[in-house]
C-alpha cells in the first residue's frame, strides 16, 4: 500500500468502530481490539477520548427523533470511548457481523455484543452501518493526520 491509494474501496475499505463508555469501564478494550486484529484487519486509527455532546449529537444525528436519543447521548458522554478505524476487504459489513445485532438479545454467541452484554442501551461497541456512514463518521472523529498508512508485513498471508 502507498499513500496515493486513497480510495476507500477493496482492501482499502475503512470503517469506524468505537468501544463505548461501558466497554471501557468493563475493561473490554483489549478484547475488542484483539478480535479485529485476529480477523486480519489493519488498524489505521486509534485514540481514547472523552467525546463532546456536540460530536455525539452529530454522530447520532439520524436518531435525533428517537425516544432514547437523550439517553443515548448521556450514555455515550458518560466516560471515555476508544475510537478506531479498521481497514480491509469488506470491513464495513464484516465489522457489523462481528459486533452482532443492535440488541444484544438478538446477537449470536461469538459476536461481541452476543458475548459481552445484555442491554441494548449498554451494548459496548459501535460500528458504521454502511460505506457512506463509515466515511462520514471517520471524517467526524479523526483528523486526516491521525490516520496512519503503513505497510503490514502479514499482508501476503492475509490476501492472495
Ligand atoms: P447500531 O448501529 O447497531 O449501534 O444501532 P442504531 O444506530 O440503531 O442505534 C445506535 C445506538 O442507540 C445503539 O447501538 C444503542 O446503544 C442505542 N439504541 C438503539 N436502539 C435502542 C432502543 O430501542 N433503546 C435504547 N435505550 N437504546 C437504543
Ligand atoms: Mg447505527
Amino acid at each position: 500500500a502507498n499513500i496515493f491509494q486513497t480510495a476507500w474501496t477493496g482492501v482499502n475499505e475503512r470503517t469506524f468502530v468505537a468501544v463505548k463508555p461501558d466497554g471501557v469501564q468493563r475493561r473490554l478494550v483489549g478484547l475488542i481490539l484483539n478480535r479485529f486484529e485476529q480477523k486480519g484487519f489493519k488498524l489505521v486509527g486509534l485514540k481514547l477520548m472523552q467525546a463532546s455532546e456536540g460530536l455525539l449529537k452529530d454522530h447520532y444525528i439520524e436518531l435525533r427523533e428517537k425516544p432514547f436519543y437523550e439517553h443515548l447521548i448521556r450514555y455515550m458522554s458518560s466516560g471515555p470511548v476508544v475510537a478506531m478505524v479498521w481497514q480491509g476487504f469488506n470491513v464495513v459489513k464484516m465489522a457489523r457481523k462481528m459486533l452482532g445485532e443492535t440488541n444484544p438479545a438478538d446477537s449470536l454467541p461469538g459476536t461481541i455484543r452476543g458475548d459481552f452484554c445484555v442491554d441494548v442501551s449498554r451494548n459496548v461497541v459501535h460500528g458504521s452501518d454502511s460505506i457512506q456512514s463509515a466515511r462520514r463518521e471517520i471524517l467526524l472523529w479523526f483528523r486526516q493526520d491521525e490516520l496512519i498508512c503503513w505497510d503490514e508485513s502479514a499482508e501476503p498471508w492475509i490476501y492472495e
